[in-house]
């Protein structure tokens, strides 16, 4: 966010520190190295990002400065570096900001190396991660007290803002900050939040329909990033998860991660728009498809039993079965389109059976406070499934976009050396 009152915090004589190694605590050199996406570029995330030296940022009286130690990988960089659906540097730059540049990555574990003027409550050298829930206090509904996350200005920290994980040193406003859980490494703990404090929102975020013990829940994409985290959150509330995945070894991991079954979508082929109503055996033919996947999800309950909740996200292929599933006065919870916005309901069993299809976006403080506290009580495993050294950031964001690595989450070394280490 464009804020005029930011100021360079870096220490005079200090040189870049290369990736892997930190300079003394406090001093903040003026370059570093970063992950970049440039308008030119924008496609593959293999060829988008790019290592490159940029100015450390600068920080405004509420905000932090924070050394990088891993950084997570999330699906939003895809999008950011293929700048579609949104080109984030051109609405950064018509906000004010006069980067042409986007350094992005909204997971984060790492130091405490400068703070704003206003800042209370943080010290330098803390450690901690960063949730993404970024807002301006001034924002007329944040000081009605309403919803944060639901505010005119409210943003995905290092997706519609700038400097985020990418690079040495993350800007970030310091209520995003979080105590690190002492037990996890650097790289485990900068995997999880982004997507685990989303799967908190959707599952305790929406009064009405929270999860509540002995609820069944239905989970697409039971073993990625945030299907492993739904599943645990559902089962510490005392619910039923059942994961929808497309092999065996991905339910294998997402019954690892607290599933009590799953579904192999691949057995089913009514996927996407269903025909139209008119088209009365094309309708015939695609309720048969999702009464048989309906069907299947009976026999791991062992019984007839519909899902309280169907955590959504793949949306236009998979959004009419979630509807028709949802159990009457259940919710539809939806943070993404990956398959494709343009999703069909059948407002029959829509409207007739009271269901509710409710959006979902980020984190509020509170939640992300709540998840974070489950992680640090080691109720929640982040689900790592691979770290990769900083060079290899574009191509997993690569293979990301490709549907290719579907084991919870990934995570980059950047000032940490090696796996495993920062554990206390
Ligand atoms: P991920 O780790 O790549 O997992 C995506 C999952 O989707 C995969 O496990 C895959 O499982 C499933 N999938 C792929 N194609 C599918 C299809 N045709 N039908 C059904 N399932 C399919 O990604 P993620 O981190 O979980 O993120 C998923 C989406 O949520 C992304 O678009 C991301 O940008 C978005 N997101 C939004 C927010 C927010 O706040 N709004 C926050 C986090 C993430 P199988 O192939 O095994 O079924």
């Amino acid at each position: 966010m464009f804020d005029e009152r930011r100021r360079r915090v870096t220490s005079p004589g200090a040189e870049i520190s290369p990736l892997g190694a930190l300079p003394p605590l406090g001093v903040v050199p003026p370059r570093m190295h970063a992950q970049v996406v440039r308008p030119d570029r924008f496609g593959d995330p293999a060829t988008a990002f790019r290592p490159e030296i940029v100015d450390t940022p600068p920080i405004g009286p509420d905000e932090v400065l924070i050394a990088v130690m891993a950084a997570g990988i999330n699906y939003n960089n895809v999008w950011a570096a293929r700048g579609y659906p949104v080109d984030q540097i051109a609405v950064r730059q018509k906000r004010g900001e006069t980067e042409d540049f986007h350094v992005g990555g909204s997971d984060a574990s790492g130091i405490v190396y400068a703070i704003g003027d206003d800042v209370t409550g943080l010290e330098i050298g803390a450690h901690v991660v960063v949730h993404p829930g970024v807002w301006d206090a001034d924002d007329h509904w944040v000081r009605r007290g309403k919803d944060p996350m639901i505010a005119p200005s409210a943003k995905i920290w290092g997706y519609d803002t700038n400097y985020g994980a990418f690079g040495q040193f993350a800007r970030v406003q310091a209520h995003q900050v979080m105590p690190k859980a002492e037990h996890l490494s650097w790289d485990e703990a900068a995997a999880p939040t982004l997507v685990g404090t989303t799967a908190y929102r959707m599952l305790h975020g929406w009064a009405g329909n929270t999860v509540r013990d002995g609820d069944l829940v239905l989970v697409w994409g039971g073993s990625g990033g945030l299907g492993s985290q739904a599943s645990q959150l559902v089962k510490a509330a005392g619910g039923r998860p059942v994961a929808v995945v497309s092999d065996d070894e991905r339910g294998a991991y997402a019954m690892k991660h607290g599933a009590i079954g799953y579904i192999d979508r691949r057995k089913y082929g009514h996927w996407g728009v269903p025909p139209l109503v008119d088209d009365r055996a094309g309708q015939k033919e695609w309720a048969a498809g999702a009464r048989a996947f309906g069907k299947k999800l009976w026999d791991i309950v062992g019984h007839r039993e519909d899902p309280a909740i169907v955590f959504e996200h793949p949306g236009a292929a998979t959004i009419p079965t979630s509807i028709f599933l949802c159990e009457p006065g259940g919710m539809v919870v939806i943070c993404a389109g990956t398959t494709g916005f343009d999703a069909m309901v059948d407002l029959r069993y829509h409207w007739t059976r009271q269901k509710r299809l409710q959006g979902s976006h980020g984190t509020n403080d509170e939640q992300a406070y709540a998840y974070n506290d489950l992680v640090r009580d080691g109720a929640i495993d982040p689900c790592l499934g691979r770290t990769v050294a900083f060079d290899e950031l574009p191509a997993a964001h690569s293979a990301m976009g490709r549907g290719e690595d579907v084991f919870g989450n990934v995570s980059v070394l950047v000032g940490a050396p090696s796996p495993g280490l920062g554990r206390a």
